[in-house]
């Protein structure tokens, strides 16, 4: 039987006794589990296989509830909220002592935004609880934007996926954290550096991982499909050198066509950045279902989404 279910109250129900559900975001599908419950909070990490010392973001119903879960807001991180929440912005801040070590990974600081999802949204506001939810994929793999493909990667762990349809943005939330009262990103993702330099100024991007060891959005390898995938601004070049080998193309727009490209998956004939962003992953998965030997992606352009397209893709590329 399907885990895929629009039942409400049903994920409320499984929610309130400790267990976890995958949950609809404009991002991507987190799995989801009570911040205050040891067990469940446990679980997400056991399922996911992911390192207990990679923190999880906490999802609140509303900005009003940031004074429950942190000790200072900066004025920047104000701002920042009033302007992008609902929506994919975290903000990295300074934890009350409620909000239990499993969840920061010990860190004095917690990572929290309000997701702008109609069903997440109404499901928030019918717990006593926030949210801990990272993405619902196994460490390091592709992160997943349909109810379906949670259900591949889950189905024999989880009762429930909270189906909200295709997530409208597509990559994760862009997180900032604050050093001297100073937004810095430390991952880039769905809200453009653009949109948030308008609010705030200039603002420092420090998303390499020598600068920000401990945060799996900025481990080398990640956002990973299994076939061996490159990434390149010469298309043509990158095809005609690996003739010999079963190919997959994900292009931005670009309508190359070679007898030696074996499937092949355009993210935007318009060119748009949103478009290709809300394809970008459901194109890896599918890409990763074809049986190839190699998955050639082409870079975009590098400003607005297409600097975290790009960001996303080389992490995908890496061994
Ligand atoms: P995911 O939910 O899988 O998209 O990953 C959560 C992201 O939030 C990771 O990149 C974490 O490292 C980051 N994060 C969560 N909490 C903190 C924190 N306290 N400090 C820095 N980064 C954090
Ligand atoms: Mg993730």
């Amino acid at each position: 039987m399907s885990i895929i279910s629009t039942d409400i109250s049903k994920a409320v129900e499984l929610l309130n006794n400790e267990e976890l559900v995958a949950i609809p975001t404009e991002t991507v599908y987190g799995l989801a589990g009570n911040i205050f419950s040891e067990k469940a909070v446990k679980a997400i990490f056991e399922t996911k296989e992911r390192p207990f010392f990679n923190p999880l973001i906490v999802h609140i119903p509303n900005i009003n509830y940031l004074d429950t879960i942190v000790e200072t807001i900066p004025e920047k991180a104000k701002l920042l909220a009033e302007a992008f929440w609902p929506g994919p912005i975290t903000l990295v801040l300074k934890k009350k002592s409620i909000i239990p070590d499993l969840i920061t990974g010990g860190k004095d600081t917690v990572a929290v935004r309000v997701p702008n999802h109609p069903l997440t949204l109404d499901l928030l506001g019918k717990l006593d609880f926030p949210l801990a939810a990272p993405s619902a994929n196994p460490f390091n793999r592709i992160s997943p934007t349909k109810a379906e493909h949670v259900e591949s990667y889950f189905k024999d762990k989880i009762k429930m996926v909270l189906d909200g349809g295709a997530c409208k943005s597509g990559i994760e939330s862009t997180i900032i954290g604050f050093e001297n009262g100073e937004p810095i990103i430390y991952r880039l993702g769905s809200t453009p550096i653009e949109a948030i330099e308008a609010v705030v100024g200039t603002i420092e991007v420090k998303n390499k991982k020598e600068v920000a060891p401990d945060a799996p959005g900025m481990l080398e390898r990640h956002y990973a499909p299994k076939t061996k995938t490159i990434l390149t601004s010469h298309l043509k070049e990158a095809v005609e050198a690996n003739k010999n080998l079963r190919i997959g193309l994900l292009t931005y727009n670009d309508i190359l066509n070679d007898d030696a490209i074996h499937f092949k998956i355009v993210l935007s004939e318009g060119k748009n950045l949103e478009e290709a962003a809300s394809k970008l992953y459901d194109a890896l998965h599918q890409l990763d279902q074809q049986d190839l030997d190699l998955i050639i992606a082409e870079r975009l352009p590098d400003y607005g989404l297409g600097k975290s397209i790009n960001d996303r893709l080389t992490r995908a590329t890496k061994s």
